[in-house]
């Protein structure tokens, strides 16, 4: 399948990687909005948080506790912010279901 998260996860397309287990992996955003930018994904392909069911309940609870542990070493102890942009209006450009890890800064309500 043509996935640009794929294929950084197969290797195909080399990023740091921050975090790896058999499931997850994590590696800086390429477009930073924030001093600390995250994605931290599923190895395996889901298109989007709405391609997923509660058949990835335990998948989908590792992506968050797992999200809270990287934050931990990162050090953002003042805060942060998950992201997880879902479908068109969600604003979501990458097909690969991913949450964003963004800290450093002050965020801001409502988001754009
Ligand atoms: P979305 O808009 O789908 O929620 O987020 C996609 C994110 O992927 C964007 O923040 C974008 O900067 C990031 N991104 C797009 N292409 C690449 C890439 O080739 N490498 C990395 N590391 N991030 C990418
Ligand atoms: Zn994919």
């Amino acid at each position: 399948m043509d996935c640009l998260f794929c294929n950084i996860t197969s290797g195909t397309i080399p990023v740091t990687r921050l975090f790896e287990n058999e499931h997850l992996l994590a590696f800086p955003d390429i477009n930073p909005q924030a001093p600390t930018h995250l994605l931290i994904i599923p190895k395996q392909h889901f298109s989007s948080l709405a391609h997923t069911t509660s058949e990835q309940s335990e998948l989908l609870g590792q992506l968050l506790t797992t999200s809270a542990e990287i934050a931990r070493q990162q050090h953002l102890a003042t805060g942060y912010r998950l992201v997880i942009n879902t479908g068109h209006d969600g604003g979501q450009t990458v097909g690969h279901l991913h949450v964003h890890l963004l800290g450093g800064r002050h965020m801001t309500w409502p988001p754009g």
